[in-house]
């Protein structure tokens, strides 16, 4: 397990779109591992694998009840909308107020390749569907709708 750089302040990497993790090998295994371990560190709630430079489709989201991986992930529906403060870790000390789905479900596959189904809300939905959005080049700035 290694702590990597997280890449910031509008690198151009951040705006481009993932591929999708066809391989459930080692090397995605030490990647989930490394997001992990610089996701904690920095003491974030998601971290998504284009913020360390690797254009793959994975991305880790503990918002405080466990870790979730999230690979190749698909939002399947959304209902309802939320207003809330967002930030991000390529983007320290900046925040604004985001419009996001109050609620969203999701299959991502897991580090074995296996689908798996999410239904989440709250501040879970918003760590999805942010890190989801990085794996299409998307920012948080995007969705704000007011600064803090
Ligand atoms: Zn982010």
């Amino acid at each position: 397990m290694a702590i990597r750089k997280i890449i910031q302040n509008g690198d151009p990497v951040l705006l481009k779109k993932s591929r999708a993790v066809e391989r459930f090998d080692v090397r995605l295994a030490q990647l989930l591992d490394d997001l992990i371990a610089t996701m904690n560190k920095a003491e974030g709630c998601g971290l998504a694998a284009v913020q360390v430079g690797v254009l793959k489709r994975a991305a880790v989201v503990d918002t405080g009840d466990g870790i979730v991986e999230l690979i190749n992930p698909e939002i399947i529906d959304t209902v309802g909308w939320q207003e809330e403060e967002e930030g991000c870790l390529s983007f320290p000390g900046e925040s604004g107020v985001t419009r996001r789905p109050m609620s969203v479900r999701v299959r991502a596959q897991n580090r074995d390749g296996t689908w798996c189904f999410y239904k989440v809300d709250g501040l879970k939905a918003r760590a999805f569907c942010h890190e989801i959005d990085h794996m299409n080049g998307i920012l948080y700035k995007t969705h704000v709708i007011r600064e803090k």
